[in-house]
């Protein structure tokens, strides 16, 4: 490159103005990085997800929230971790109480990455076939083997108060009830559909058509699943790509 080139090359970088994302990810200044973080608090908006609640979070044209429900698992949600850390995504992971308390190494890596750790009850059975107490006691359960699995030890409520209903199984009665408790429930506004078997090619093109059919929104994953895990570094990048913008969501306590 001639001296002449490389000064016109340098002033137009410097003319570009700043990126609106953060560049402050070591060893990726490429990264798609987390956008913005906003605060879901139960008393505005105790229900969110437009696949099955009226309302969801307020977002932005082409911003997405990115969840992952079901695990920690092994091997699997280590790779998720990585390919967010890659990209220094923040996310929220909805987690099986029982795979917490068998993997709690797991559930701190995710918190200490900056994670929002959330529930997902224990067993993950379909409570709106148990009764109102036994569907509380085992959401309850949910609730303190996360937070003993991250904290050491259960307090009165979830430090992160925000729980996702096994196969969306709510009842009104216990939205009523997690609505008392200040906890917020999370639908989604779209999935991957990772429950069907599928290629991680597939899965990766499917997400990304449903994505720009809704202009983004709350994404569910399931981070035990293997071509979850395998489609998401590309689909980290094709958001970048895409002009996508991740946001991240954190209780009101955090
Ligand atoms: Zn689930």
């Amino acid at each position: 490159m001639s001296l002449l080139k490389f000064a016109l090359a340098a002033a137009l970088i410097a003319a570009q103005p700043a990126a609106a994302q953060s560049p402050d990810c070591p060893g990726n200044p490429d990264a798609l990085a987390t956008s913005r973080i906003i605060t879901a608090d139960a008393a505005a908006t105790p229900r969110i997800g437009r696949k099955h609640f009226p309302a969801t979070l307020p977002l932005a044209d082409k911003e997405v929230v990115l969840t992952f429900d079901d695990g920690p698992w092994p091997g699997t949600t280590s790779a998720v971790l990585d390919a967010l850390k890659r990209e220094c995504v923040r996310a929220t992971f909805f987690l099986v109480g029982e795979n917490a308390a068998a993997h709690p190494e797991l559930a701190r890596r995710e918190l200490a990455e900056g994670h929002t750790v959330a529930h997902h009850s224990f067993r993950h059975p379909l409570l709106d076939h148990m009764s109102q107490a036994a569907a509380e006691a085992e959401i309850d359960r949910g609730f303190a083997a996360v937070d003993t699995a991250l904290y050491g030890q259960p307090a009165k409520q979830p430090r992160t108060p925000f729980f996702r209903f096994p196969g969306f199984a709510a009842t009104p009665a216990l939205l009523d009830r997690l609505a008392a408790r200040q906890v917020v429930v999370f639908g989604a506004d779209l999935w991957a559909s990772d429950w069907n078997p599928m290629s991680p090619h597939q899965e990766l093109s499917q997400v990304l058509e449903r994505l720009e059919a809704s202009h983004g929104g709350i994404v569910l994953f399931h981070d035990t699943r293997q071509q979850t895990a395998a489609m998401l570094p590309a689909f980290l990048r094709s958001l970048k790509a895409g002009g996508y913008r991740i946001v991240h969501v954190v209780g009101p306590t955090t």
